[in-house]
């Protein structure tokens, strides 16, 4: 007999002989256990409570706190107005509501360190957050774990949901490690905002994504009477530039720097040293020098798969993170959801999306199919995203934003409609700014046009983009959406998701989205 076969047989025996019931009040057996105490193991928690309402949970984390909402971290939580705020881990919202980065549901939490988890004899019901504890090992044919200190636990059902490790560059090693941050976590928000509170600090943000840009406009501001300066350092043309289309990026990058922001686009640094005053300096590829106190690192996260390795599940070696199918389940038993997981899309295929909604709503699935045998239940809701960035712009998104693909604009101010094609893309989507307004006439012939000439187009111009609508397209397909200063459409948006783009409908098709109703 191969392994592979005996394998086979003993789960074969183990699915025809319960082994969450032989086992079930026995000592150290939890039939949940949620490995990782972030976003998705907190919504996994609760859809298992409302199949399964009695149900023994076991939440384990190895931060020294429970469940909480990362997005405050590089956002509301530095523009609070009163330390004390800061201190308690409250924010306040975009409706102006006072709230606090923990997650709080119907769900009672005990949160209990490894002394209180030996003391339980047999758990019969209840939500327990164990928290700075790493989980060392998954055995998936015994249906155990193994944490840090030794400690095995059996389980009926496991979620990974470990998330993400933010990712760092060798030339910021020269900088000495106290220098370099990455963020990530409430204990990285507390040391950039306890170092940035001294006063006339610089800061150096390395990275012009989601984290780098957010961060840089949150920091900018809450340092503007401090006399931090902020300064961004990224590879692409513009923030957001993996994202967004190129003007619009360009765009984006005109307005971070009016909140303060100093931005080194097409930058990249070529070496780091301490200055001998405590400082560090950083020289960028084109001989620049810059000064700063600190840096923080903002070039994206690798899915953290190392329990996953250990463990032989299937790691997507394209995307990152641990193959699961349409039901988030990797193998027997064993579910995966937020960040770590590349699922199969029913509508998108493959993907793997580091955005909390998708923790939330992905989380939501794996705990229903986890609390029911017969449920099957595919992860097909698509999940959103926002940001915000400075006072003029903020967006909502949903399906696969990626600035390699086709793009098409449709802008309320000066109403512009225009195609930028992937491989022009250099000059076609700073068109797809188009600067020269286009008449409502002419707009659907816009949408199959092809690029304004580039002189047309001033980036510079001090055209606002105020409220519109791209479109991403793969394959005439449209794969996604970003409604820009436009709230409220996200469900509009899922409902041409993956439809056949055609430039005959185009108006009908974004009718919903209002954007010339003002
Ligand atoms: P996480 O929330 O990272 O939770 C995983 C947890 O597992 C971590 O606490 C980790 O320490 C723990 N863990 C890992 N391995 C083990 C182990 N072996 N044993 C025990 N514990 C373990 N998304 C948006 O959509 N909008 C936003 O505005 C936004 N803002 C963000 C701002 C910041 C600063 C950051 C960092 C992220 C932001 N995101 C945002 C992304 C979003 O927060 C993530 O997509 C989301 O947190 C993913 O949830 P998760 O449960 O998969 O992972
Ligand atoms: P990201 O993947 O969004 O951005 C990566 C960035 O790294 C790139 O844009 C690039 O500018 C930069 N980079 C790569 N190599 C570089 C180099 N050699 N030098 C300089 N820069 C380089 O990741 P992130 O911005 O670090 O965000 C971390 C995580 O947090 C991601 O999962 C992200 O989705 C999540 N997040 C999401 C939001 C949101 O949805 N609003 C907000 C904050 C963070
Ligand atoms: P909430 O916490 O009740 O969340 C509502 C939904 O948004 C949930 O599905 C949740 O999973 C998701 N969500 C929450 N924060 C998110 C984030 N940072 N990224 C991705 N998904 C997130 O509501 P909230 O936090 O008070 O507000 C979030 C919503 O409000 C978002 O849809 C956001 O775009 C919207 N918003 C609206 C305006 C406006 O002017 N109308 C301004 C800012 C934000």
């Amino acid at each position: 007999e191969t392994a592979d076969e005996e394998e086979e047989k003993e789960e074969v025996s183990k699915a025809a002989a319960p082994a969450v019931a032989a086992v079930q009040h026995e000592k150290d057996f939890y039939p949940y256990i949620l490995i990782g105490a972030g976003t998705a193991s907190f919504a996994a928690m609760e859809a298992i409570r409302e199949k399964d309402p009695s149900a023994a949970i076991l939440i384990i984390g190895n931060e020294d706190i429970g469940p909480y909402m990362r997005p405050p971290l590089s956002k509301e939580m530095w523009f609070n107005k009163d330390e004390e705020s800061t201190e308690k881990l409250s924010f306040k919202d975009w409706q102006g509501k006072e709230r606090n980065i923990v997650l709080k549901g119907k769900e009672t939490i005990e949160t209990i360190d490894q002394d209180a988890l030996d003391k339980i004899e047999s758990a019969q019901s209840g939500v327990r957050v164990l928290t700075g504890v790493t989980v060392e090992d998954l055995n998936v044919s015994e249906q155990s774990i193994t944490l840090n200190s030794g400690k095995v636990l059996k389980y009926g059902k496991v979620l990974l949901a470990t998330g993400g490790v933010p990712k760092t560059l060798p030339v910021l090693q020269g900088a000495g490690a106290d220098k370099v941050t990455t963020f990530r976590s409430v204990e990285d928000f507390k040391k950039l905002h306890s170092l940035v509170k001294a006063a006339n600090k610089k800061i150096v943000i390395v990275g012009g994504g989601f984290l780098g840009s957010e961060l840089a406009v949150a920091v900018s501001h809450y340092g503007k009477d401090k006399g931090v300066s902020v300064t961004q350092v990224f590879p692409e043309d513009g923030n957001m530039g993996l994202v967004f289309p190129r003007y619009l990026s360009k765009w984006t990058t005109s307005q971070v720097e009016q909140e303060g922001v100093v931005v080194k686009a097409q930058s990249r640094v070529a070496s780091t040293k301490p200055t001998g005053e405590g400082q560090v300096e950083l020289t960028l590829e084109n001989g620049e020098k810059l000064v700063a106190d600190h840096i923080v690192v903002a070039v994206g996260i690798e899915a953290n798969v190392a329990l996953a390795k250990k463990a032989g599940l299937e790691l997507d070696e394209v995307r990152g993170g641990v193959v699961v199918n349409a039901e988030l389940q990797a193998r027997r038993n064993v579910y995966c959801a937020g960040d770590m997981t590349s699922y199969h899309d029913v509508t998108l295929g493959r993907r793997r999306v580091e955005h909390y909604d998708n923790a939330i709503l992905g989380g939501r699935v794996a705990g229903q199919n986890m609390a029911s045998d017969k449920l099957h239940k595919a992860y097909k809701h698509q999940s959103m995203f926002w940001s915000d960035l400075g006072p003029h712009i903020g967006y909502e998104a949903v399906g696969i934003l990626d600035s390699k693909l086709s793009t098409v604009s449709i802008w309320t101010k000066k109403p512009t409609v225009a195609a930028a094609d992937a491989e022009k893309k250099e000059a076609a989507s700073e068109s797809a700014a188009a600067a020269t307004p286009i008449s409502e006439e002419s707009k659907l012939e816009r949408a199959t046009a092809t690029p304004l000439p580039a002189e047309a187009v001033k980036v510079e111009d001090k055209e606002k983009y105020n409220k519109g609508l791209v479109l991403y397209l793969k394959d005439k397909r449209i794969v996604g959406l970003l409604m820009w200063n436009n709230f409220g459409k996200v469900e509009d948006a899922r409902k041409i998701l993956g439809e056949v783009y055609d430039t005959e409908k185009v108006e009908a098709l974004v009718k919903p989205f209002g954007i010339h109703e003002e």
